[in-house]
């Protein structure tokens, strides 16, 4: 706070070496993407049975959008469950669903956005 008042004094360093390696550490990993190939799902739930939090669902009324998304609704009543889906906007990339299931139709993909400019 002292050096802040000092005039033409730099105060916003960045971090050392050592401390950016640290606060690397908590990066979420955002930049992959879940995905339950569905063909291959049996549906054993082993997937929803290890998740940490509320990030795996059984989905009706499927739609895929333009943008590639899943449009669905969340259902707990096993007549009417499409499919078994993972929701990556929860997903915290612990992996526990990737190792739990037994038939591995669980990968993992990374993705990159890309910013168009327009003529
Ligand atoms: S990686 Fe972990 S948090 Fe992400 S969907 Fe699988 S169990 Fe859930
Ligand atoms: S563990 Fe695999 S096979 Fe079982 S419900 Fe989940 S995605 Fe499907």
């Amino acid at each position: 706070m002292r050096d802040r008042k000092i005039k033409n004094k730099e105060v916003e360093t960045g971090y050392s070496k050592e401390k950016s390696v640290v606060e690397a550490k908590r990066c979420y990993l955002c930049h992959y993407n879940f995905q339950i190939d569905i063909s291959r799902c049996i549906y054993c739930l082993a997937c929803i049975d290890v998740m940490p939090v509320d990030c795996i669902k059984m989905a009706k009324n499927i739609e895929v959008t333009e943008d590639g998304n899943l449009n669905y609704i969340e259902t707990k009543n096993w007549s009417e469950v499409e499919a078994i889906t993972i929701d990556n906007d929860k997903c915290i990339r612990c992996g526990n669903c990737v190792r739990a299931c037994p038939v591995d139709c669980i990968s993992v993909s990374k993705y990159k956005i890309e910013t168009i400019e327009e003529k």
